[in-house]
């Protein structure tokens, strides 16, 4: 038996629990109440100030979030975290506790499209600028940075073309220039990578993914020092307040349980369907990070553990119809947006009416996005070969 008590089987069914506050139940209450009331003003005085540790307003703490906040920041490695309503509420709150009027970011290109919108929009009604990078080559950073820039943004795997941006060493550009560096990990999950031993300084996920997984809750997560979750505390969670429910915090926990199990399956279930994708004649490319054929491969096996259930595939085909024709013909994959949950999904980038008006040449119009959810490879394998059979 394991002794440290910091192993993931730890983290995931015990780290947090405290049963014997609650009758020694098994699962955790779910305290939905607003606010606490204390025997006296000392103490209650003690609490506000506080706030970030102890229940006093559930905007600021509450027992639920919190023991899925140990939980979290355990599974990154990091010191501390913070759970929020979405995850845009986690990355909006990251990017903005960095920057302040007058400062520029250099984020990867094609990032989560809220994400591009942040920095592109909305944050120059503030004076914060930004350039983007291919970040392919990790000096992409360094030669977009200037005087004033505080924040390098990156996405790896990015999560419609699956490049990588090498975290180590952005991590050092960024370190070397006084940079802090945020990554969203939605893609890879903190089971297969973890940004902070690589020198990340805030990690960021969209826990509507694979942190929760099962398609029923939206929320985001942050995790850093302790130093960065305090101030991003007081400022950002406290004064936005894009805060989760105690009941989506519950079925997080809940959702967590499985999470070694279900991105285990992903993994060889993925994999099994991107070898025979490969092989077919109807498709140009499999964009996923462990492919062999992925020209960053070994920047994955060096930076990833495993793979996870997304990838893309470039159909070999001359018309918008035929993409249609073939995701249409798909019986075991919902025609859906997200990822994450037990269902496999099919999401073509000709549902987006700018991806035809753009052309970028990194979102082509023949990319369809897969997810691998918790069926039976074999019976996925059968439809898609079905579908393709049909174009
Ligand atoms: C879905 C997603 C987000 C946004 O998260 P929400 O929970 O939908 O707010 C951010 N980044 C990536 C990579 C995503 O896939």
């Amino acid at each position: 038996m394991k002794s440290d008590f910091s192993d993931l089987s730890y983290i995931l069914n015990t780290l947090g629990e405290e049963r014997e506050n609650y009758f020694n139940a098994v699962s955790p209450p779910i305290i939905q109440t607003s606010n606490f009331s204390f025997k006296s003003v000392s103490d209650m005085r003690d609490k506000i100030e506080h706030e970030i540790d102890y229940p006093y307003y559930t905007r600021g703490n509450n027992p639920t979030v919190e023991i899925l906040r140990k939980k979290i920041a355990a599974l990154e490695g990091a010191e501390d975290a913070l759970v929020f309503g979405s995850g845009v509420a986690a990355i909006s709150a990251a990017v903005m506790s960095q920057l302040k009027s007058g400062d520029h970011a250099v984020c990867v290109s094609n990032p989560y499209g809220w994400t591009e919108r942040l920095f592109k929009e909305y944050l120059t009604k503030y004076g914060v600028t930004a350039d983007f990078v291919s970040g392919v080559d990790p000096s992409d950073f360094d030669k977009a940075a200037k005087e004033n820039t505080k924040v390098f943004y990156l996405e790896s795997p990015n999560s419609v073309n699956f490049q990588l941006q090498d975290i180590a060493a952005v991590s050092e550009i960024a370190k070397r220039r006084n940079c802090k560096l945020i990554i969203d990990n939605s893609c890879a999950s903190p089971l297969n990578q973890s940004p902070i031993s690589m020198g990340a300084d805030i990690v960021v996920h969209s826990a509507t993914k694979y942190l929760n997984g099962h398609s029923d809750v939206l929320a985001g997560v942050l995790c850093s020092t302790r130093k960065v979750i305090e101030d991003v505390f007081q400022n950002e969670f406290m004064n936005l307040g894009g805060i989760i429910s105690p009941n989506d915090a519950w079925l997080m926990i809940r959702g967590l349980r499985t999470l070694e199990l279900r991105m285990d399956r992903l993994a060889t279930s993925t994999m099994q369907i991107v070898e025979f994708l490969e092989q077919h004649p109807k498709i140009d490319k499999v964009l996923y990070p462990f492919s062999k054929n992925n020209p960053q491969y070994d920047l994955a096996l060096r930076q990833m553990k495993k793979g996870s259930g997304q990838f893309s595939i470039l159909l070999n085909v001359n018309s918008y119809a035929q993409i249609e024709t073939f995701c249409d013909s798909l019986n075991r994959f919902l025609l859906a947006c997200s990822w994450g949950g037990h269902e496999s999904l099919v999401y073509p980038l000709i549902v987006s009416p700018s991806i035809i008006k753009d052309n970028n040449p990194s979102r082509p119009w023949n990319l369809v996005r897969f997810y691998i959810g918790l069926e039976n490879p074999e019976v996925l394998i059968e439809d898609l070969e079905n579908a393709l059979n049909k174009i």
